[in-house]
């Protein structure tokens, strides 16, 4: 028998839908109540779709459950990134305040057909830039276990919220690291795809080339069943791989140990300079477990990585430029009323629309571009960015995973890196080569920092397409690991 708290997970509450222990409408109204007791504390959300929520819970009691749907009445979070049909997507900006789609992204559709009923959209860094999710037009999201401190970014209103237990999963999108990071700041499981794996169609583009949804869920399994309803090839994204999807939740348990496995240690993550005493031993806790479960480590190394930050930054801020471009206050989004003429017009609605870290990235971007710069920055890039992408794939012909922390430290105190954009930009140092590369990385809690209290996170990256490693291994260390108790943050609710 299952009852509703806040930490059940989403296997669980499937369990408790599909026995009808819990009833749709039951678990809707828990979610909800649970949103109104910690909105106020964590600033996780930008819009709660509750009528509508609570009509289709209503519909799905009605019909009785149905196993064939995966995900059959399970309320979940969005990141405000991704389209939803009738429901505000504002990318936490100004510029999108009001803008309401007519469609649903496919991801969003996939989870719906799979039974999952959208409750809320989160709040998040504006266009998905930041670490920090201070970059929100619309205050920043707190960390459910220290509300003095940020819960990540730039997916840091899913992740908070998730943490948090408003609902059992949310969505997010991983461009340089935002599902891993705010997944380790907030003691959650986060997984991004490999790229082309989960359709981009109706996600907002930041930087096109390396921006892929995921999940952000308490457990593996969790993450499996999620991902096997948001994978496989949609012919409206031209970058969606025609790949099969493989069960993932049901080949989760081929691993029972990690026997005969071999984790790849790279050194340019493991010694770097800024890796902070806890997250080292935190990570190396977990490594142990990983030996104890018959895997064996092999160091090796990386050296390109230590160029990642300054490619991807380069990379990223180029595509942005260009993605952003659209917002000129005449098709999308704010327009001002008080212009002259025309060009004014683009100016002053670019202005008043966009907050200051999306002005500097989309200037930054436009010089990275502009003729005389463009092969001394973006080619030159482009080009670090393929030797990065040989040496992870030839690194991983003499292991099965590589291992890092998610980040040089655990979840750092709001306002602490606001003033100095580099200092935010590094806090990125072990997330983003992997989106340079395109290949799949997860997340896993492995136990709270010794110093600060706070989640720590270790990261595994695999092969393209071969999320069910990833998986696997995850799953089996899992097992093994301290299961994180309830967010400290939020011990009075
Ligand atoms: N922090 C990185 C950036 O600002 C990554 C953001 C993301 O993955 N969306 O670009």
């Amino acid at each position: 028998m299952s009852t509703l708290t806040a930490d059940l997970n989403l296997t669980e509450l499937r369990q408790g839908l599909l026995s009808r222990d819990i009833s749709v409408l039951e678990a809707v109204e828990h979610a909800s109540r649970r949103i109104q007791e910690t909105e106020p504390l964590i600033n996780a959300l930008l819009h709660v779709n509750q009528e509508q929520a609570l009509r289709q819970a209503e519909e799905l009691d009605r019909q009785g459950p149905n196993p064939a749907r995966t995900l059959w009445g399970i309320p979940v979070i969005i990141k405000d990134v991704l389209a939803t049909k009738g429901l505000p997507t504002s990318c936490a900006s100004k510029m999108l305040q009001d803008f309401i789609p007519f469609y649903d992204s496919e991801a969003v559709h996939r989870l719906k057909q799979a039974g999952a009923i959208i409750l809320g959209k989160a709040n998040m860094d504006e266009f998905a830039m930041g670490s920090s999710n201070e970059n929100s037009a619309f205050g920043p999201s707190r960390n459910p276990w220290d509300l003095e401190r940020v819960p990540g970014g730039s997916s840091g209103g899913p992740a908070a919220s998730t943490a948090a237990g408003q609902t059992p999963f949310s969505l997010g999108t991983d461009t340089g690291g935002s599902i891993r990071q705010p997944a380790g700041f907030c003691g959650l499981v986060g997984l991004k795809p490999t790229y082309g794996r989960v359709s981009r169609f109706g996600l907002v583009a930041y930087g096109s080339s390396l921006d892929q949804i995921g999940p952000l869920t308490r457990t593996v399994e969790d993450a499996a069943r999620v991902l096997r309803v948001i994978a496989g090839h949609d012919p409206k994204d031209s970058t969606s791989a025609p790949v099969e999807v493989p069960d993932y939740p049901a080949r989760l348990a081929e691993r029972p140990d990690l026997k005969g496995l071999t984790l790849g240690i790279p050194e340019e993550y493991w010694d770097a300079e800024g890796l902070s005493p806890e997250v080292n031993q935190g990570c190396t806790a977990a490594l142990e477990a990983a030996r104890g479960l018959g895997a064996t480590t092999v160091p090796l190394s990386l050296p390109s990585s230590k160029y990642a930050i300054a490619a991807y930054y380069i990379i990223v801020m180029a595509e942005a430029s260009s993605n952003l471009a659209r917002y000129d206050g005449v098709r999308y989004g704010y327009r001002d009323r008080e212009a002259k003429d025309l060009i004014e017009m683009y100016a002053r609605s670019r202005s008043a629309g966009f907050g200051p870290e999306v002005q500097r990235r989309i200037i930054l971007g436009t010089y990275v571009l502009s003729s005389g710069y463009y092969d001394a920055y973006y080619r030159k890039a482009a080009q670090v960015r393929r030797l990065i992408r040989d040496e992870y794939d030839q690194a991983l012909r003499h292991c099965d995973v590589i291992c890092a922390p998610v980040a040089p430290t655990s979840a750092f105190r709001l306002g602490e890196k606001t003033d100095d954009p580099l200092q935010m930009y590094l806090t990125d140092v072990f997330t983003n080569p992997l989106n340079l590369t395109g290949l799949p990385g997860l997340s896993l809690p492995c136990g709270l920092g010794e110093q600060t209290g706070m989640p720590i996170g270790i990261q595994l990256f695999a092969p393209a397409f071969a999320e069910t490693r990833l998986l696997q291994i995850a799953w089996t260390l899992e097992q093994e690991l301290p299961r994180l108790p309830r967010p400290s943050g939020l011990a009075s609710r």
